[in-house]
């Protein structure tokens, strides 16, 4: 009964009507009364509070003020357009300046009355002003559930258009409230209510909307953020659960040949204590007869490569062949060059598959993958294929997973008819909020210490006009045989300015560091693959000093020898790819240096970004930084998921809300695995209601 009410389509809501219900469906994905009823406000203006204009002294917090608007006027064309305003009170006056929604504002701002304004004042010129304030006549005030905050609901130009802006969203919710309150259901199992002290969900969803004091909305938040992560949690903990029930995986029972001679006769150093720890764990859930699924997080240079390799031979031992895959061609044919060198002796097939590997080759492939006599196949993407077929497939590593799909990778799942064993490695550490709610569903292995004897890399941010002083530290370093990166950023399809300033660059190199006594190779993501791996060999056997390139350097490449790292425009990269750029020296016993080169103009954001790379080189500080400058919706990979479309809750500000609600969620299905018990009933049925669209997050690796 009160299923069918909240489930009504939002046509039908008074007000609404088929044309609007459309482009609310559109814009804000409100199909439903429930859906609205989700829909919560954005922010809150306090009215109890109004400022006057000779108090305003900061430009860090919204402010509401009342008074009367004079001097409307339009400034500019086409896109420096703008509409200006003079908002006075009795203590002085004030400029308010729009940039969009120019023609609907000015039709508002008629009329000798009094306007309430809230925004957040900015410095302009040494005067203060407010750009893009919110706008409300004083004598629009009927209708208050005598509330002293006003909720203040997101709308956008579209909706506008259509007369539902902000105000006419906490209309149609006030009046959709006022007829649910009686069939609102609760969605929180009595006991966690009582247990943590939680409002109940009529009371929050009355206090997210119409909030009597700053308390009730305080504890509404809470309330309304902990449901949201909690049944997320429960979610993924639960896909998680199933799948352990359900997927059997092959048990590799025994170490063999390959793995003790490897250990015995090649390898060349000591395992680093984290190294043998990360082995152990996969080693355990190899003997579980349970399909593993584990993400690998370690810094660049912390030593994955050999742990895949380790994990490998056990898959051999065991009778089952194994692939490794990488996200580049370079990468892949790098991993075969390592590969065969240290497993020399021990007897091993391994195979390359990539986009450019011949047909005749490929038919070769393939025949052996059948026969079985091949072992190890590395490749890039190309081995997914459909007509790539293994004997006995038993374990996949995938090297720096974010530059794989999610239904890709689904797609290795199919290889066998138990599925094979997963480990995914990455070297851009995640933030550990995403990390629960993004892999939520995987196991983590953390490998957290590097070899012994590497210095940490110094990294330094110079300005374009150190450009000469560069050259010298660079000829120093050169003279004393370690070669160097200079990095450009990724040449697009449409930026002819990317290849140009390549181009000059590359230039310029070569008229500073000229034949015979220096040698510049240049590598892009425009020239042929045979093409860009002869440039890479020169680099490698060190017949090239300096290489000049674009980001395609980006991953895994690992020349030890390489020790100073320059990229240009570095304001121009995010912090994880400079992460990873920088990533690419240190790795021998030399000093290793990073140069961030930038102009004088660079952003806030910008300067912050060099600010923290010239402060750690900790990946997970890093990745922390990254996620509180860019927010989590902006990070590689993630976009199309639709895991961060949080309604409330924020993964960086609600870090300890979101820890408890997992401890919880994983404490009651420990208990009761397939929540059958008649206290789960109501989580069960909440899950299936929240989650029966979305998409499957268990099938994330
Ligand atoms: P990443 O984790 O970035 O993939 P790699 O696997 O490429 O790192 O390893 C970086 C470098 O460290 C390689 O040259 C590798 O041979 C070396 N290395 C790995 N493990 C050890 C170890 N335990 N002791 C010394 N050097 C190691
Ligand atoms: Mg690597």
């Amino acid at each position: 009964m009160s299923y069918s009410f909240l489930d009504t389509p939002i046509e039908y809501l008074k007000g609404v009507g088929s044309k609007r219900a459309e482009s609310l469906k559109q814009e804000l994905s409100i199909h439903t009364f429930d859906d609205l009823i989700n829909y919560y406000p954005f922010r809150y203006i306090d009215k109890s509070k109004i400022y006057k204009i000779k108090e305003i002294n900061t430009t860090n917090s919204y402010i509401q003020l009342k008074g009367k608007i004079s001097n409307v006027r339009q400034i500019g064309q086409q896109r420096a357009k703008r509409l200006t305003a003079v908002f006075s009170d009795d203590t002085g006056s004030i400029e308010l300046v729009w940039f969009r929604g120019i023609k609907w504002i000015k039709d508002k701002l008629v009329g000798n009355k009094d306007f309430i304004v809230f925004g957040k004042p900015a410095l302009f010129n040494n005067k203060y002003n407010i750009p893009h304030p919110e706008i409300e006549f004083e004598d629009q005030e009927e209708d208050k559930l005598g509330e002293t905050l006003q909720p203040f609901y997101n709308s956008t130009e579209k909706l506008k258009a259509k007369g539902l802006g902000n105000k006419a969203i906490g209309k149609l919710t006030k009046n959709l409230m006022l007829k649910a309150t009686d069939i609102l259901r609760e969605t929180l199992p009595e006991e966690i209510i009582q247990k943590l002290k939680l409002s109940s969900k009529e009371e929050a969803l009355l206090n997210i909307h119409f909030p009597k004091n700053q308390h009730l909305l305080a504890k509404a938040q809470s309330r309304l953020k902990f449901e949201e992560l909690f049944y997320i949690q429960l979610n993924i903990l639960q896909s998680k659960v199933n799948r352990q029930q359900k997927l059997n995986g092959h048990v590799f029972s025994k170490v063999g040949k390959f793995l003790n001679d490897f250990y015995s006769q090649n390898l060349p150093f000591q395992l680093t204590t984290a190294q043998k720890r990360v082995i152990k764990e996969i080693r355990i859930d190899f003997g579980s007869g349970k399909q593993m699924n584990r993400l690998l997080q370690g810094d660049v240079g912390s030593g994955k490569t050999l742990v895949a390799l380790m994990s490998i031979l056990i898959a051999l031992d065991n009778g089952f062949q194994t692939c490794l895959m990488a996200p580049t061609e370079i990468l892949a044919n790098q991993h075969l060059k390592t590969l065969s060198t240290i497993l020399e002796g021990l007897h091993i097939n391994l195979g390359l598959l990539t986009g450019s590997t011949k047909s005749a080759q490929r038919k070769i492939i393939h025949n052996n993958l059948i026969s079985g006599e091949l072992h190890v196949l590395i490749g890039t993407h190309a081995l997914i294929e459909d007509n790539v077929q293994f004997k006995n497939l038993g374990y996949v590593v995938i090297d720096e997973q974010h530059r794989f799909g999610v239904a890709q990778r689904a797609k290795l799942w199919k290889k066998n008819t138990i599925p094979p064993h997963v480990l995914v490695m990455t070297a851009t550490p995640i933030p550990r909020t995403l990390a629960m709610t993004f892999y939520g569903d995987l196991d983590f292995s953390i490998i957290d210490e590097l070899p012994p004897g590497r210095k940490a890399i110094k990294t330094l941010h110079l300005y374009d006009s150190g450009r000469l002083k560069l050259f010298g530290f660079l000829k120093k370093q050169l003279t004393l045989g370690n070669q160097v990166y200079i990095v450009y950023p990724l040449i697009n399809e449409s930026e002819k300015i990317d290849l140009k300033d390549l181009m000059d660059g590359y230039e310029s190199i070569t008229r500073e560091f000229p034949l015979p006594e220096y040698a510049v190779s240049i590598v892009h993501g425009k020239m042929k693959a045979t093409d860009k791996d002869y440039e890479m060999q020169r680099f490698l056997k060190r017949e090239t000093q300096i290489m000049v390139s674009t980001t395609v350097i980006e991953v895994g490449i690992d020349i030890p020898n390489a020790s100073v790292m320059v990229i240009e425009n570095a304001e121009r990269f995010g912090l994880s790819q400079l992460h990873q750029l920088r990533g690419r020296v240190g790795r021998g016993t030399d000093q290793s240096y990073c140069i961030l080169m930038s102009g004088y103009k660079i952003t806030t954001e910008g300067r912050k970004r060099m600010e923290i790379m010239v402060r750690t080189t900790d990946g997970f500080e890093i990745a922390e930084a990254d996620l509180k400058l860019r927010g989590p919706g902006d990070l590689q990979g993630t976009q199309q998921s639709g895991i961060l479309d949080l309604k409330i809750a924020d993964l960086i500000k609600d870090e300890k809300i979101l820890k408890y609600a997992r401890n919880l969620a994983s404490d009651i299905l420990d208990a009761d695995p397939n929540l059958s018990l008649p206290n789960n009933k109501l989580l069960k049925s909440q899950l299936i209601k929240l989650f029966k669209s979305r998409p499957n997050w268990g099938l994330i690796s």
